[in-house]
């Protein structure tokens, strides 16, 4: 598995107010989405090569509303890109690696699946297939 550094997931209270703080470091140009199934909106920021992700729960049972709950603001998860995420995803339990997703389910921006936070040293890792 070859993955490349895709987005540094942050959960935030509101995306609109965190939108405004990442403006002052340059960090501009949001685009947003509604996941209504996943109860969250997202706004993406670019930097450089990678994003940055915001999320904000639109109901405080989501996932996100949870974690906002447990947790507060901050570090969500990081998300790599790979070209074949079914062939990662087998080549990691072929590993030993514990998985939340087996297979890929569709997310904002192609079909994702996420590595148990447990596996990997505390911090929640998504897999992303754009294409
Ligand atoms: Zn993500």
């Amino acid at each position: 598995m070859q993955g490349k550094l895709d987005h540094v997931a942050i959960a935030v209270r509101s995306l609109d107010e965190a939108a405004r703080v990442y403006a002052q470091l340059g960090l501009g140009a949001l685009r947003t989405c509604t996941m209504d199934e996943m109860g969250v909106r997202v706004g993406f920021l670019a930097a450089g090569a990678s994003q940055i992700e915001l999320l904000e729960p639109l109901r405080p049972d989501s996932v996100v509303g949870k974690f906002l709950a447990r947790r507060g603001e901050g570090l969500h998860h990081i998300c790599l890109e790979v070209d074949d995420i079914e062939a990662s995803l087998a080549e990691l339990a072929a590993q030993g690696v514990e998985l939340i997703d087996r297979t890929p389910r569709q997310g904002a921006e192609g079909r994702v699946a996420f590595i148990h936070p447990r596996a990997t040293h505390g911090v929640l890792i998504e897999l992303v297939q754009k294409h």
